[in-house]
């Protein structure tokens, strides 16, 4: 357990990138701006660390405004479910939102379909009112950023009321009738498909539907679990290596505590390149016991396909600013 290391990384704000295993581009394909006057860290950050393009993933106005303010931004929108109990104002106005987004440069459209909001709202990813939606999304030719599922432990700890929740097995059901429905519609199914712990079942979902991609982002999550089990990770990677996006979830928030960024880009620099054990330098509440990471160490041939081979592959993502 190397504790020297986080504290001479701690010491220098995390500002020094550890050595890059490859020279290449690195598209972080999952990262959250909410408004144009607080990303100024997490780009600063990301640039440091040669993140070439960087997703944000926030309404398509901010979005917008953040590329003109940041080259390297790749707009991600999300969608407006205002009136998602009317569903022909709620098509009416996503559908419009996906056009003007595909007119302005973005590839991907994010959906969030976390068990707290289909218990809040009702709609699950696969519900009829979507249809127009991914209808247009489709004929555009666009990709979606999709979020399902939660780790194993919320289903433990915090979606107890299974009435209301459901497993994390049935989070799955919208998910597949989707990529069943939309085969041509590339689908990038974030924090390795809500399921790190369960690379077997990631791997019969990849293998069942070639338009389904995962992301590696959620820090603390991906860390955790993946490095539970490096060497069958390392594996996994190796194997479906045409299949995954490197992306963090940083999130751009007002008054970040110190290091918020530069600390995270460090872990995941370590994590996917290296097979460094050390202390996790971020808190982890739903770890057992102090958090550690534990780096998978892809080898050479691998990470560019993550970093930036697929995003543009797949999604049509510049792999640096345009
Ligand atoms: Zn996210």
């Amino acid at each position: 357990m190397d504790v020297e290391l986080v504290e001479r990384a701690a010491a220098e704000k995390f500002r020094r990138p550890p050595r890059r295993k490859v020279d290449c581009p690195i598209v972080d394909i999952h990262a959250h701006s909410m408004a144009v006057d607080t990303a100024a860290p997490l780009y600063e950050a990301a640039r440091l660390y040669g993140i070439t393009r960087l997703a944000a993933i926030a309404t398509l106005e901010t979005g917008l405004e953040l590329q003109k303010a940041y080259p390297e931004t790749e707009i991600i929108p999300f969608l407006d479910f205002t009136h998602v109990s009317d569903p022909g104002r709620f098509a009416e106005v996503n559908v419009g939102i996906v056009r003007r987004a595909q007119a302005a440069g973005a590839r991907l459209i994010k959906l969030w379909f976390a068990p707290r909001f289909i218990a809040r709202t009702g709609l699950r990813l696969d519900d009829p009112r979507l249809d127009p939606i991914f209808a247009e999304i489709d004929r555009l030719g666009l990709g979606v950023l999709v979020h399902v599922s939660d780790p194993d432990v919320w289903f433990e700890r915090v979606y107890t009321d299974r009435a209301l929740y459901g497993t994390k097995a049935d989070q799955y059901a919208q998910l597949v009738a989707r990529l069943a429905a939309h085969p041509r519609i590339p689908f990038l199914a974030a924090h390795m498909g809500g399921d790190p712990e369960h690379l077997d079942h990631l791997a019969q979902l990849l293998e069942q539907y070639p338009n389904l991609y995962l992301d590696t982002s959620a820090t603390k999550w991906i860390v955790r679990e993946l490095g539970k089990q490096p060497d069958a990770a390392r594996a996994f990677f190796q194997q479906f290596k045409d299949r995954i996006l490197f992306g963090t979830d940083q999130v751009a928030i007002p008054d970040p505590e110190p290091n918020r960024y530069t600390s995270r880009y460090w872990i995941h620099t370590l994590f996917w390149e290296t097979d460094t054990v050390c202390p996790l330098p971020i808190e982890d509440p739903d770890s057992d016991g102090p958090p550690v990471l534990r780096g998978i160490d892809l080898p050479a041939d691998v990470l560019p396909w993550i970093y930036y081979v697929n995003a543009q592959r797949v999604f049509g993502v510049p792999p640096a600013k345009t």
